[in-house]
């Protein structure tokens, strides 16, 4: 149910409205838009009380959202969610690019990556911690450890950081020392793991699983909103298809889908996608073209010593040419890089 209040109601009777949801045990999920301020009640059997909100004096009406997630739908909130961190805007005009080693190897390996991608001009370091891996014999990455260099990696360039947890424990603990926690394919229908990280309010990148619908995805970004933690940004990363000439197949379709769907901000993830160095450079132009709001992108100084990832890792120079071309690329969408 969703909560239109009248135009210009002063503070104090939106927290009287507020108040009143939270006594009856739901979340009070609020949107100040441009015009108006909505108030979602979410939750079983919330409808009972619509005509105890539709006669207050402040509320202009109540209406119901079809889709299945609420809170991520366009209809809950028109305008496109900005994610700022630091100035760093994701969703905004700028297309945020994310770069860095699938893992987090050693501490020589990661500043020498971090300090490479700050001087093309990015602005968030990538590199898992926690590694989902298929193999239980494979690197299963550094651990907290991991964390620990990341954070050094930070203090000296400056850059943001973005590291995937897997378990609702290592929300907390990559929240701890990064400015987004990524969610993995093999987690996106991890429902304790999505409410935890709705409970922490550090942003959340949350990729598209390999055999998710859009629907699904949407969904799973709702149980992190649910909790309150409206910062979520939808990463497509590649579905699992019959093809089987490429690692996964990276479906472009979902950026305008879930852009005409959902006011949340969406990022294409083309090494995973595409699992294939010298096409990754092709695919992330493409998502540039098709809307993406940012880039996740492997890069490796010596991919042949990667510990994971090794065959999709851009190498230095080759990233640095890409990041030339998405500048042409986003300059004629009307965007900047
Ligand atoms: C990764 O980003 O290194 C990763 C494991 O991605 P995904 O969850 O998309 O496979
Ligand atoms: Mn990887």
């Amino acid at each position: 149910m969703i909560i239109t209040l009248k135009d210009g109601v002063p503070k104090k009777e939106v927290d009287i409205i507020i108040n009143k949801i939270k006594k009856l045990k739901y979340i009070p999920h609020v949107s100040r838009g441009v015009d108006k301020t909505i108030i979602g009640v979410i939750g079983e059997r919330a409808e009972r009380y619509r005509e105890m909100f539709e006669s207050m004096e402040a509320v202009d009406h109540i209406s119901e959202i079809e889709k299945p997630y609420k809170l991520a739908s366009r209809e809950f909130k028109k305008e496109n969610t900005v994610i700022d961190l630091k100035g760093v805007k994701i969703g905004g005009q700028e297309i945020v690019v994310m770069a860095g080693p699938c893992a987090v190897e050693s501490k020589e390996t990661t500043l020498e990556i971090a300090s490479f991608i700050k001087k093309l001009g990015v602005r968030i370091l990538r590199g898992g911690a926690f590694k989902p891996r298929s193999s239980p014999y494979a690197f299963q990455g550094l651990g907290e450890k991991g964390l620990k260099i990341l954070a050094d990696a930070k203090k000296r360039t400056g850059l943001l950081l973005i590291s995937e947890a897997m378990t609702p424990l290592e929300v907390w603990q990559v929240a701890k020392y990064c400015d987004i926690v990524q969610i993995g394919a093999r987690n996106v229908q991890n429902y304790d793991l999505l409410k935890e990280a709705g409970k922490n309010r550090k942003p959340v990148l949350l990729k598209r699983g390999m055999a998710t619908t859009i629907k699904e995805l949407l969904l799973s970004a709702e149980y992190i909103m649910s909790q309150g933690n409206y910062n979520v940004i939808l990463c497509e990363r590649g579905i699992r298809t019959f093809e089987d000439s490429t690692r996964f197949t990276l479906d472009l379709n979902a950026v305008p889908v879930l852009k005409k769907l959902t006011h949340l901000p969406v990022v294409v993830d083309p090494s995973h996608g595409i699992g294939i160095r010298e096409h990754v450079g092709t695919m992330a132009k493409a998502a540039v073209a098709c809307g993406a709001d940012g880039l996740i992108i492997e890069v490796h100084p010596r991919p042949e010593e990667a510990l994971s990832d090794g065959p999709q890792s851009l190498l230095p120079g080759q990233f640095e040419a890409l990041m030339f071309e998405l500048r042409r690329i986003a300059r004629a969408v009307d965007r900047i890089i």
